[in-house]
């Protein structure tokens, strides 16, 4: 088997462009069918505990993939913007990210923030969805029918956190 190099292979098909929703977006120039994965995203995996509000909000692009770990995404995939109607979100191995539609060449690619979340932290959102919910949270507070609208695609440890959160 070949060895894996340093340098990451990023899927040529994604590009960084100015967006609708907030500053820069990451965005596809080719068509992705409901179901496919979209791309894997890539960039250093690292161990982190927020110890309070403070730290969970100092790190705006880190992503969670499971308990206190964390991607700190490349470029172009650090480009990808929240929507509460996204087009995406994420796989068990929390960086394959899978067409939730179908979605045309030449859109944005976004994912819902909480999905991947779970700390003390929000964010402000004015994505211009119908369904926006005007400020992001952790999972845990994740409304029942996003969550619905997203599963199986979130990774296994936010979805415990919120099954705990609900159920309780
Ligand atoms: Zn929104």
């Amino acid at each position: 088997m070949k060895k894996k190099s340093f340098e990451y292979e990023i899927e040529n098909y994604l590009f960084a462009d100015e967006s609708k929703i907030a500053g820069k977006g990451l965005f596809t120039s080719k068509s992705i069918k409901k179901g496919d994965v979209a791309f894997v995203m890539k960039g250093p995996k690292f161990v982190f505990h927020p110890k309070n509000r403070e730290e969970s909000m100092a790190t705006p692009n880190i992503v969670g993939l499971d308990k206190d770990l964390y991607i700190e995404p490349i470029s172009p995939y650090v480009f990808i913007n929240h929507h509460c109607e996204p087009n995406l979100a994420v796989g068990d191995d929390g960086v394959s990210y899978i067409a939730l539609r179908d979605i045309k060449a030449g859109e944005e690619l976004t994912f819902d923030y909480s999905i991947s979340e779970y700390s003390d932290w929000d964010m402000p959102c004015s994505c211009s969805s119908k369904k926006c919910r005007k400020i992001i949270r952790s999972i845990d507070q994740l409304p029942i029918e996003y969550f619905s609208k997203y599963f199986p695609y979130i990774p296994k440890y936010f979805q415990k956190i919120f099954f705990r959160n609900y159920i309780k």
